[in-house]
């Protein structure tokens, strides 16, 4: 690892100094036990799954709705996944709420409705990563467990001055943060580290004065915090391509169906389309064809854009205003649903940017 000449030598950061950091600035958020209460598992692993790729402002009420209508692991197992999905509506990376449903099933069949208190079985389990493995493992059941997130890569990068970009350098935070481990109070140090993260050593302008490990910070004594971590140039993403047809029926309900069981988005509602793919669509009128019901497709102006993790995607949109017989000629897998019905159905963000697009044109067009 690349490190520049410690200029602070003999200064450690210490693990006791950042426990009694937190004893006085803790965050108090929903999910969180109090000093004097025993953290509930259920709690501290749904909070997780929600907070991966999501921040701590756009779960808390998320997770509150979930605890409310499913307050226990069991109630969560016997819902269904379709409601599931429509409580995960807006969150996004819908495959965390079947991961979560499935875990809970999985738990209340096989482990009588407890979690497992080593890592390695929970990571056996759906949804959960290392990550997620080693949060739960610390808060929920107070194990030494090193919990790196993001959050904890930056600050290990600041404090120990590394130069090397991520994400080359991840394995070297890791250890980092492994060595810096307590000898106890582990779930405290992991939420400390994360609290740190969040409202301190915080990605741009990191608040130094305000810092418990402000005299041990590499970074902060050689004034190049702003800088770190360092990362690797992003590859641009491809972008696919897709035709999305919004078909509605002679009450002005909207088509929808389910998407395949595996893959991107699986088993959600969606708007027919043809495939994502990276290729350029054929012209309009070609394209028509491959519409799920025949009749009177109109292109729509403009394109819907929305960014997964490993791809942007493309839609061209068209819509059509179908008579009984035109259904009656063709009746793919599907459902109608009334617009006014639309809010209740578990609908990707994708799906939603479509149909918002098409309603607001075909008010206009109409
Ligand atoms: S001193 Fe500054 S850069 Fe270093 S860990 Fe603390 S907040 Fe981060």
């Amino acid at each position: 690892m690349s490190q520049k000449k410690p200029a602070n030598k003999g200064q450690k950061p210490s693990p006791a100094k950042l426990l009694k950091w937190y004893d006085r600035f803790r965050r108090v958020l929903p999910w969180r036990a109090l000093p004097d209460e025993t953290p509930d598992p259920y709690h501290v692993w749904l909070s997780e799954i929600m907070l991966q790729q999501t921040t701590v402002a756009a779960v808390g009420p998320y997770f509150r709705r979930f605890i409310e209508r499913w307050p226990t692991l069991q109630a969560l197992a016997a819902a269904e996944l379709d409601e599931v999905f429509r409580m995960w509506a807006g969150l996004g990376y819908y495959r965390r709420a079947r991961g979560l449903h499935a875990c809970a099933q999985l738990l209340v069949a096989e482990q009588g409705g407890t979690f497992p208190r080593s890592e390695e079985e929970l990571r056996k389990l759906p949804g959960l990563g290392p990550y997620t493995a080693a949060a739960v493992m610390a808060i929920a059941f107070d194990r030494r467990a090193n919990v790196v997130d993001g959050n904890v890569e930056r600050v290990m990068a600041r404090l120990y001055a590394v130069q090397t970009p991520l994400p080359k350098a991840k394995a070297d935070l890791r250890t980092l943060a492994e060595q810096l481990l307590p000898k106890a109070r582990f779930g405290d140090y992991a939420q400390a580290l994360m609290d740190l993260g969040a409202t301190i050593c915080t990605p741009r302008s990191p608040k130094c004065e305000a810092c418990p490990w402000a005299s041990a910070c590499l970074a902060r004594a050689q004034n190049c915090q702003q800088e770190l971590p360092r990362r690797e140039a992003k590859k641009a993403k491809p972008v696919r391509r897709a035709m999305a047809f919004v078909a509605f029926n002679e009450r002005g309900a909207v088509f929808l169906r389910q998407r395949p069981e595996t893959g991107l988005l699986a088993s959600m509602i969606e708007v027919p389309s043809t495939p994502w793919e990276e290729k350029p669509l054929p012209p309009w009128p070609k394209a028509r064809t491959k519409a799920p019901f025949s009749g009177r497709w109109r292109l729509l102006s403009g394109l819907v854009h929305h960014t997964f993790t490993h791809f942007d995607l493309e839609l061209s949109v068209a819509i059509a205003s179908l008579s009984k017989p035109a259904l009656r000629a063709g009746q793919p897998k599907g459902k109608w649903v009334p617009v006014s019905k639309l809010k209740d159905q578990a609908l990707p963000s994708v799906m939603r940017k479509i149909l918002r697009h098409a309603q607001k044109q075909r008010q206009e067009g109409d």
